[in-house]
């Protein structure tokens, strides 16, 4: 498919980002061209066609560019997944596993209503240990998972089999 093309050609390859042997994917060129922008949203509404989606939840930051504009296609509410301590009114946490420690997501108790179906969005995915918090999270707040988007996907991290369960309903636009 063409998008995946431009989207590879767009996005470059820091190395030694945000530390020493790790070569970080930076999307941001791909923010400067907005028909590309429009095509990834329009890629993302045509591919969950036939998920039910009753919101869009997005991942602090980068799942915010294009998980507000995907939930404003599809018409339905965007959820923001945020790092704990940021979000306001009242919240619930999850707690998960990095590299080296742990990190907390957070979620607005009243985001959403249980059993709604959530899609959840990042920008990339790399171990899948982000997302399936996230997707945890929404689990236990009484939410469906619908489904899940990523601008980029990093194979060789084999983020997909963690979220395995969900195959047919993952999408990944360029990996
Ligand atoms: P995971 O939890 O290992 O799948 O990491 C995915 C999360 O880290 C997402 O929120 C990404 O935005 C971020 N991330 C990890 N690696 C990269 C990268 O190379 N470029 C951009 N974001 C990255």
């Amino acid at each position: 498919a063409m998008i995946d093309l431009q989207i590879k050609s767009a996005i470059r390859d820091i190395p030694d980002f945000p530390k020493p042997g790790i070569v970080f994917k930076d999307i941001t060129p791909i923010l400067k061209d907005p028909s590309l922008c429009e095509a990834i949203v329009d890629n993302f509404v045509a591919r969950v066609q036939g998920l039910k989606i009753d919101a869009v939840a997005g991942i602090e930051s980068r799942g915010f560019l294009f998980g507000l504009q995907l939930a404003g296609k599809l018409g339905v509410p965007f959820v923001p997944v945020r790092k704990a301590g940021k979000l306001p009114f009242s919240v619930k946490q999850k707690e998960y596993e990095l590299e080296y420690g742990t990190a907390t997501i957070e979620v607005h108790t009243d985001a959403f209503k249980p059993g709604q179906h959530i899609l959840v969005h990042d920008d990339l995915l790399a171990t899948g240990g982000t997302v399936t918090a996230a997707s945890d999270l929404i689990i236990e707040m009484g939410g469906i998972i619908a489904g899940f988007t990523f601008v980029v996907g990093l194979n060789f991290l084999n983020g997909k089999e963690k979220i395995k369960h969900f195959a047919d309903k993952v999408v990944v636009l360029a990996e």
